[in-house]
């Protein structure tokens, strides 16, 4: 009798081990196969992970059938699916669940192209030469394909009736950006180049190389030389980036470079167009797999070179279970592939750059800016201004830079951490905050005197006298970047201003309009989140204004500094990228602090020499590992019971340096509570977490979730 071990998909149910089923003959079931079962009266969802010919347990039930033949996982992908049981620290189901392909849906399509499994039924010599045709060839149109071979449009019809032509509709973004090719690189773009083709004798062997290259020293580039050798010797290429509408200047580079070979990974695509683009990931139909953090799990069979592009970005950290890292996934198929990884950052993660300083990682280097006409950075101390009476958002060095850029016909760009009007709303009189009922957390104005949470959604409208007090004393405090838009719409009222931030652009189309606009110089002046601080490449635009430095460096994470440091490097690398020269002006009330002055420099390995000292000496990571476990409840004393269960339980395998209220204590009514574990992080210590996970008693109403390295602690 053929047995199979089956991982039931957790939103089935919330089961730890595989269950065993028997199979009947003629059913074709194989691990990576996703099947229906029964489970109790239910029929579940389930990922067959192994076959055996007998089973402990008796009176099996049968397996009802085959979900999906053509969307099963690899065994690659199973054993990665063990791998992260422990270092994610998640159940396999979990694991198994972010890399399944989404359940196909209809719609209507444009472009046809091959099936990802062309099976050996009969075919017409018509409908042969148009199989032969479409192999290995680009999507085409119903009338293209049939144009090109002078067929009429009827064996064109049949093929697609039986499902061997596959509709695709995808955004060809090279069409938009009109983009110069480059012809030459440059000394130390070849270095590289041939840096990692020598080192991993032409991507035969793994090795793991850190690009630190500033930005505007043309990473990308690099990343297509290489991957265009790696096609070349027949295998596949991955490149990951933080996200896709901020990396559309990036995609219409490779698609340009590789036409539609490639396949684009990300949340915000239609199920279809992930299904079909995952099946042709797993025939080899594509060669260059673009996708933001889940598209490491994209099921390529013969793995050539992985590419985290923003390699220090907390996107590619998941932050619900499975709490994976897109860095230690993409290391780990690196090594079963033999593939060579590259991590490219102009601000490297301390994590990455500890390694590189040892043997673990090469560190490679682009030093210098492609054009090179010089960025000034400028620092405005906001204490200064305030005093001499200047209480308007902008310094006066801003203004004047603001002035100059726009009337010479370029173009600003703005950063300001912060969505909205204001960040809260206060009574003057007696101190009452306007709060989200559902979270314990300051609510947002937003226009038309809407008040809205972050963290929800919850949205009300804002009281005309304080529920408190009942005084007409509530008021704004701070400023948010739809209120920094209105205020340099009224100083500059001949210039077009551009907002950019969730709250303003909600789809991915629309944030690539908006910034293809800004391209275009439709507008002056772009204000944004720091959302926008990565990535895009505006020749135009020569003057960056970073409103509120301080932003980043208050919250309460040991990577505050780290992360104020990353961003500011990032937000002024986008100015003076062309060959007019830019200039950078840092507002802050801190001017002193380290990560400004070194990001007033830019000396990257000096900031990273004296962080990494201060973390060594606090017993931080990368010196050590953190797992952070979160526990949440709909009562408080749910909670209070099961915090005591993990309570003890952790405490026996690690130093617990944290143990007490979230900091953020309430989230859609969920109470929180947070432990903070310190250990060495190996092998075996994350074993032992994974087992107090396992062996902790579920609840009803009680969530337990833990998170290994983690890079958000609110
Ligand atoms: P980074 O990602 O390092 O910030 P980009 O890859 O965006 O930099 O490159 C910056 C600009 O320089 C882009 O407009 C790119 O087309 C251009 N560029 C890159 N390499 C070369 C080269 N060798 N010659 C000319 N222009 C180049
Ligand atoms: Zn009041
Ligand atoms: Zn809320």
């Amino acid at each position: 009798m053929k047995i199979v071990q089956v991982a039931i998909l957790p939103r089935h149910a919330d089961i730890e081990q595989t269950l065993d089923y028997y199979v009947h003959d003629g059913l074709d079931v194989r691990p990576g196969y996703r099947v229906s079962v029964p489970l109790g009266r239910r029929a579940v969802e389930g990922i067959v992970v192994s076959t055996d010919s007998h089973s402990s347990f008796a009176n099996l039930k049968p397996v009802r059938s085959i979900v999906d033949s053509r969307a099963e996982l690899t065994p690659e992908l199973i054993e990665l699916a063990h791998w992260l049981t422990k270092s994610a620290c998640c159940a396999l189901s979990t694991a198994l669940s972010v890399m399944l392909p989404p359940p196909g849906s209809g719609q209507l399509p444009t472009l046809w192209q091959l099936t990802a499994y062309p099976s050996d039924h009969p075919l017409s010599e018509k409908q042969q030469l148009i199989i032969d045709f479409m192999n290995n060839r680009a999507p085409m149109t119903k009338t293209e394909i049939a144009k090109s071979l002078g067929l009429s449009l009827s064996p064109v019809e049949t093929l697609i009736k039986k499902k061997f032509l596959v509709p695709v509709r995808e955004p060809a973004l090279e069409q938009n950006w009109n983009l110069d090719p480059v012809d030459q690189l440059t000394k130390e773009q070849i270095h590289c180049v041939n840096t990692i083709c020598q080192e991993t004798d032409s991507f035969s062997c793994q090795k793991t190389f850190l690009l630190h290259g500033v930005t505007g020293s043309g990473k990308t580039e690099v990343y297509i030389r290489l991957a265009k050798k790696v096609v070349a010797s027949g295998r596949q290429v991955m490149i990951l980036v933080p996200e896709i509408a901020l990396t559309t200047q990036l995609v219409a580079r490779f698609q340009t470079a590789f036409g539609r070979r490639v396949a684009i990974l990300h949340s915000g695509l239609a199920n279809n167009l992930r299904v079909m683009y995952w099946k042709q990931i797993r025939s080899g139909i594509v060669q260059i797999v673009i996708g933001t953090r889940s598209a490491v799990f994209a099921p390529v069979g013969n793995l050539g070179l992985v590419v985290l592009d923003e390699e220090h970005e907390t996107a590619y950290k998941q932050e619900e279970t499975p709490c994976y890292h897109a860095r230690d996934v993409a290391l780990w198929r690196a090594a079963r592939h033999k593939a060579a990884v590259l991590l490219g950052s102009a601000t490297p993660s301390l994590e990455s750059w500890k390694k590189a300083g040892s043997t673990e990682y090469t560190l490679l280097q682009l030093q210098r800016r492609i054009f090179t006409p010089g960025v000034e950075t400028a620092l405005a101390d906001m204490r200064r201004e305030l005093a001499s009476g200047n209480r308007s958002m902008f310094s006066r060095v801003l203004i004047d830079n603001l002035e100059q850029t726009l009337s010479r016909g370029e173009q600003a760009i703005l950063f300001l951490n912060r969505r909205g009007l204001a960040p809260t709303v206060l009574c003057r009189k007696c101190g009452f905050r306007c709060t989200c009922p559902r979270c314990s957390l300051s609510m947002t104005l937003h226009q038309a005197k809407i008040l809205s949470c972050h963290y929800c959604g919850h949205s009300s409208r804002l009281p005309d006298a304080c529920p408190e007090c009942g005084s007409n004393m509530l008021r704004q405090l701070g400023v948010g970047t739809q209120k920094l838009a209105d205020e340099l719409a009224r100083l500059f009222p001949c210039h077009k201003v551009l907002r950019m931030d969730r709250d303003s652009v909600g789809t991915i189309a629309a944030r690539e309009s908006v910034l293809l606009d800004f391209y275009n110089q439709k507008a002056g002046i772009l204000v944004g989140t720091q959302m926008i601080a990565k990535g895009l490449d505006f020749p135009n635009v020569t003057c960056v204004g970073i409103v509120l430095a301080d932003l980043s460096l208050s919250v309460a994470d040991f990577r505050a500094a780290e992360r104020t440091f990353q961003l500011l490097v990032q937000a002024g690398g986008r100015s003076g990228r062309g060959l007019k020269p830019g200039k950078v002006v840092i507002q802050t009330y801190q001017p002193e602090h380290y990560s400004i002055q070194f990001a007033l420099t830019g000396n990257f390995s000096e900031f990273a020499q004296r962080e990494l000292k201060l973390r060594a000496n606090a017993g931080m990571p990368p010196y050590t590992a953190l797992t952070r476990v979160v526990v949440s409840a709909l009562s408080q004393s749910e909670l209070t019971g099961q915090v005591r269960v993990v309570n003890e339980a952790l405490g026996a395998v690690g130093e617990l340096i944290y143990s007490g209220v979230a900091p953020i204590e309430k989230i859609k009514d969920w109470w929180r509570w947070q432990f903070v574990l310190r250990h060495p992080g190996d092998g075996q210590t994350l074993a032992a977490i994974d087992d107090v996970r396992k062996n902790i008693p579920r609840q009803q109403n009680v969530r337990v979730v833990f998170d290994n390295n983690p890079y958000n602690l609110l």
